[in-house]
């Protein structure tokens, strides 16, 4: 999870670091608070947060793992459809 991403990897970035944008406009880069995205100062807090799965903003769900797991897999169909009608030609 956390620290994982690419962004996030390499021997400059050994801990996650906090994404969250400064009023400079840039990336905050504090440390994130351990299993989280954000440092302390930006919800990393103990306490704050919900758990993995609320529902409490969800809207449409659109962009629920759920979701963005599907629209990849038919992403991956059609691909490999127009491979195989090319291959047809
Ligand atoms: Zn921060």
């Amino acid at each position: 999870m956390a620290g994982d991403h690419p962004r996030n990897t390499g021997p400059m970035m050994e801990s996650s670091r906090c994404g969250a944008k400064t009023r400079s406009g840039t990336p905050c880069k504090s440390p994130a608070v351990s299993g989280k995205k954000r440092c302390r100062m930006h919800g990393g807090a103990k306490g704050s947060g919900a758990q993995r799965g609320n529902t409490n903003a969800l809207k449409h769900g659109w962009y629920s793992a759920e979701f963005v797991e599907m629209r990849r897999e038919v992403n991956e169909i059609l691909r490999s459809g127009r491979a195989t009608l090319k291959e047809l030609k």
